[in-house]
């Protein structure tokens, strides 16, 4: 079992001391997790739809029992707490999301093959067996928990690996999933680290993998290897563009929401912004001062909008993108310093000044920063949004729909937020794919989230006189 690997001292992202430790699950350990699991999801399967329903709204209810506790671990974890709040409270709602969506998709198509009338089919869904979920800390349960609850109302089961940055909110996740009767055989969180990740794909049937992309693309490598489905949510650089006949007060409410929510640590955060030239002055003006009434949740975690920068390594990035863009002329006019008070803060930083092929413009940032760019002309501002390596989702403000829409098609992204921004994260039902290297595989939203936990076994059903193989004979082609 577990214990055989090196503790991990994890660290408060609000005092930054070391105040919590992990014991990595090794590879026997997670053997023995998948071994168990497996045996008890045929049952599971067979169990049916109705039975799969009540157990997980048995879940919502001891979620709801065990609400502190879950909530406390995650307050730890990340350091702020409405979020931590939300984080909880969303969950009972989405398992009616997928019950909907699961009973809509309950029967199985029938039909009859147009070149052979006479054969009749039937296209049913066989759940995989095991599915793998790794997550990364900066929602550490939402993205725990979200492709983990369609896979289990479609039959599969599940095992969970947490980041080891923010580990705690497993323990009194297990007691949750402990206290709902029937769940506990087929879903598990299991502690550990890159290792155990690693461990675990070499263990499941299905791995859904939310990261970076350097850690996506051994993961995607890896299951390629094993032949099993990897689906993968990256990185992000999501543009925003505003054109000139945008509503610039809205333009700059929405943009400073979608860029600093959790302190900037969401992958559909803004991360670019473009605004036409002709009102760039008056966004500018609005969103600074917008940005210098944002207040710190220190020392109080019950005021204020930002929470700390949860992984010490990413006040680095932060560091070394403003000061990066600050050699080359860059001007700072909100922010740009982080603030130690044990966990390390950053205020929102509006910065301008800048040229496209910045670090700050081309790199993942994951942080309150909010560079601002003037564009000449539409074209140039629809260049600069899709000269990324990522291409998770955007979004356009314009005077009307129909003008945003028109620009949001020619931006190479999954999800467009149409005068508004980072809405990906609130609408739970439409379908997107991430293009270029912000992920890999169907859309976790929406129906195909829950479609892809099936794979389809088709009955081929021939009445009539079969062929025999005479009339494949050579000799009386035509
Ligand atoms: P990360 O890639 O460092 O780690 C993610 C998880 O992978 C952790 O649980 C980690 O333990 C595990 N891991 C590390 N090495 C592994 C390996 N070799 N095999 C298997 N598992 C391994 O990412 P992070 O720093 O935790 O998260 C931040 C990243 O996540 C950002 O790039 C962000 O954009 C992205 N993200 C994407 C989405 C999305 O939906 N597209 C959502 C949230 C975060």
């Amino acid at each position: 079992m577990s214990g055989a690997r090196p503790e991990i001292q994890v660290r408060n992202p609000r005092s930054g001391e070391a105040d919590y430790t992990l014991v990595p699950a090794d590879r026997s350990a997670v053997d023995d997790a998948c071994t168990g699991l497996r045996g008890n999801q045929g049952a599971w399967a067979s169990a049916g739809l109705e039975h799969r329903i009540s157990v997980l709204r048995a879940f919502a209810k001891s979620l709801e029992e065990n609400r502190e506790s879950l909530v406390e671990a995650l307050v730890l974890d990340t350091g702020r707490r409405a979020i931590s709040i939300v984080e909880v409270d969303i969950i009972a709602p989405a398992i009616e999301r997928w019950v909907k969506i699961a009973k809509e998709l309950e029967e199985d198509p029938v039909g009859r093959s147009s070149a052979l009338p006479f054969i009749a089919y039937t296209i049913t869904k066989r759940p995989y067996g095991l599915v793998g979920i790794i997550s990364p800390w900066n929602f550490p349960l939402t993205l725990s928990i979200m492709d983990a609850l369609p896979a289990l109302l479609a039959g599969c089961a599940v095992i969970i690996k947490p980041s080891e940055v923010t580990p705690r909110f497993a323990a009194p996740l297990r007691r949750v999933i402990a206290d709902t009767p029937g769940l506990g055989g087929v879903f598990t969180v299991i502690d550990g680290d890159g290792e155990t990740g690693t461990a675990l794909v070499d263990s499941v049937d299905v791995i859904c993998f939310t990261g970076s992309v350097p850690t996506g693309r051994a993961v995607g490598e890896q299951a390629a290897r094993n032949f099993i489905p990897a689906f993968l949510e990256l990185g992000g650089k999501d543009p925003a563009i505003v054109l000139d006949s945008a509503d610039v007060e809205r333009a700059a409410t929405a943009l400073l929401r979608g860029s600093i929510l959790n302190a900037g640590q969401a992958c559909q955060s803004i991360e670019r912004i473009y605004v036409a030239k002709a009102i760039y002055e008056d966004f500018l003006a609005r969103l600074i001062e917008k940005a210098q009434a944002v207040t710190l949740n220190w020392p109080d975690i019950g005021e204020g909008h930002l929470g700390p920068i949860i992984f010490e390594r990413q006040a680095a990035v932060l560091v070394k993108q403003i000061d990066d863009a600050r050699a080359k002329g860059a001007v700072v006019h909100t922010g740009g310093e982080i603030e130690e008070h044990g966990g390390f803060w950053l205020r929102p930083t509006v910065i301008t000044g800048l040229t496209n092929d910045m670090k700050i413009m081309q790199e993942e940032t994951f942080g309150p920063l909010l560079p601002v760019i003037p564009f000449d002309s539409v074209d140039d501002a629809v260049a600069m949004a899709n000269d990324s390596l990522y291409g998770l989702s955007a979004c356009v403000f314009a005077g009307t729909e129909e003008e945003a829409i028109a620009v949001g098609r020619r931006i190479e992204a999954g999800g467009i937020s149409i005068n508004d921004a980072a809405l990906t994260a609130l609408v739970y039902e439409a379908e997107k794919s991430a293009f270029k290297l912000s992920g890999m595989g169907a859309s976790r939203m929406g129906r195909s989230g829950y479609m892809r936990f099936f794979r389809k076994q088709s009955f081929m059903v021939n009445t009539a006189e079969v062929f025999p193989i005479d009339q494949f004979d050579e000799g009386k082609a035509e």
